[in-house]
């Protein structure tokens, strides 16, 4: 389960923004690139974050398109999985430019507001 390693980066992330601080929520935003599974991301997430100062919190996944840019016309559109072909022009010279996204988006703390 690839989640884990990819939440443990997460939570890495989250004690370092942290500090001391308790965790209430954190909102997160993955690329599908990613192949994230959602149920296995709360799993994984829960996991993580056991003995940290993430431990309990609610974690919001956000995945993000695929985007890919077409080299002969250059159109570019957003997919939920890799695209072989150009829709506009069925070239095969594609370049990806968006989906490998990891951006910990928002984090909410425990007995404070706002
Ligand atoms: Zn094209």
């Amino acid at each position: 389960m690839h989640e884990l390693g990819l939440c443990s980066s997460i939570v890495d992330a989250i004690e370092r923004r942290a500090g001391e601080r308790s965790v209430a929520r954190v909102r997160v935003r993955v690329g599908r690139l990613h192949h994230v599974h959602p149920d296995a991301f709360d799993q994984s997430f829960a996991v993580a974050a056991m003995g940290t100062v993430a431990e309990d919190a609610a974690a919001e996944l956000v995945l993000l398109p695929v985007r890919a840019r077409c080299g002969a016309c250059e159109a570019t559109w957003e997919s939920d999985t890799i695209p072989l072909v150009c829709p506009t022009c069925a070239s095969v010279e594609l370049e990806l430019v968006g989906g490998d996204e990891l951006v910990l988006e928002s984090i909410e703390y425990r007995g404070r507001k706002a």
